[in-house]
């Protein structure tokens, strides 16, 4: 089988699969409760919180779409600067809710000063940011955003980090993150299905005071179910299984290490693509470090580099991402990948190349 380096989703390691085979157990018992209990000290370890970590057997969108659904209760502002999180302000409009956004061009990164001139505007209670922007390959300053965030009071924060999760730091209370997600398939190295995420008490308060939340994705009964260690329908029991594994594997490595391991192994990357005079899509000093993203040069067959990496050498990278597709190539390096497995995939597009 071809081996994934596309930006989710990534390459699963066998201990992962054989972790998830374990054999089936209900979701209303001890064994489950002590398999989610297991979760939250190193999900929590990685979100940089304190507060209880939901999982949802969706994909991610299930949980972004329901961050609108269950905080939303004046407007939303959207932080557009690539597919997902143009995406997001499409939701918000799809779904009803009033929704303004800022919009910049796909390569850039969102200022913190636009956002503090718009929410200055005033009737906004919500602001959605992708963190790291998977199609783009740009990471938006977080830090800098929050605080902006923070200087409004009754504005809650959403941070989608499906693709920043466990490949650098986050300090969900220390910024005053509202909701903080992640889809597992990206930067956890899992297959796809299950979605993590932590609500501020800010978040479950606003939750409980706006009506018509549904059901399957109501922050009020993921928060009940929690306090019992459990959720609120039957969860993917197997990739929570895989979640115990891999965040296992992340204690046993140990986070500085696994946060360095991924900058060290974006660098490669990066000094591959300067060497090849390729083009990195993000500007300098909102590169994302779990994948990169390159402008196709002119007169570059790209779709044949593709295809011959995957025929070849059984390597797998991406050709750009909606609007974008063919403009660009990308190339993750989240998850298990090491210095030597980078410097395959390496030697193998070199050799493509030649
Ligand atoms: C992949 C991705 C998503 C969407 O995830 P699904 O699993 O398709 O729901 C959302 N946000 C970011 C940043 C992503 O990379």
């Amino acid at each position: 089988m071809p081996k994934l380096f596309i930006p989710g989703p990534i390459d699963v390691s066998k201990e992962t699969y054989a972790a998830m085979s374990q054999p089936m157990i209900g979701h209303r018992g001890a064994e489950f409760e002590s398999l989610y209990a297991s979760t939250q000290p190193g999900l929590q370890e990685l979100g940089g919180t304190t507060r209880p970590f939901f999982l949802s057997t969706s994909s991610a969108w299930g949980v972004m779409e329901a961050t609108l659904r269950n905080l939303c209760a004046k407007k939303v502002l959207t932080l557009c600067c690539g597919a997902f999180s143009d995406k997001w302000h499409d939701v918000a409009l799809k779904m009803g809710i009033a929704a303004d956004k800022i919009q910049v061009e796909w390569g850039d990164a969102i200022s913190p000063a636009s956002v503090r001139a718009k929410l200055e505007q005033g009737g906004f209670d919500l602001v959605t940011l992708i963190h790291n922007e998977t199609s783009t390959g740009v990471m938006n300053d977080l830090a800098g955003i929050a605080k902006v965030v923070k200087a409004f009071p009754g504005v809650l924060l959403v941070v989608d980090s499906v693709s920043s999760f466990s490949a650098v730091p986050i300090q969900m209370d220390e910024l005053g993150i509202d909701v903080l997600l992640a889809g597992v398939q990206k930067a956890l190295a899992l297959p796809p299905g299950l979605t993590v995420f932590a609500c501020s008490e800010a978040a479950i308060e606003r939750a409980k005071s706006l009506p018509n939340r549904g059901y399957y994705f109501d922050f009020i009964e993921f928060a009940k179910n929690a306090e019992k260690n459990n959720t609120p329908s039957t969860p993917a029991i197997s990739l929570i299984f895989g979640l115990q594994h891999i965040l296992g594997v992340i204690a046993a490595e140990g986070v500085r290490k696994r946060f360095a391991r991924h900058a060290a192994n974006n660098a490669l990357i990066h000094a591959w693509g300067a060497h090849r005079d390729f083009r990195n899509f993000a500007p300098a000093g909102n590169q994302s470090v779990s994948l990169t993203c390159f402008h196709t040069p002119a007169g570059f067959d790209q779709s044949a580099f593709i295809k011959t990496l995957k025929s070849k050498h059984g390597f797998v990278i991406n050709g750009g991402y909606g609007k974008i597709k063919g403009l660009t190539f990308r190339i993750s390096n989240m998850g298990n990948e090491t210095e030597a497995t980078m410097n395959e995939l390496i030697a193998a597009m070199d050799e493509v190349l030649g």
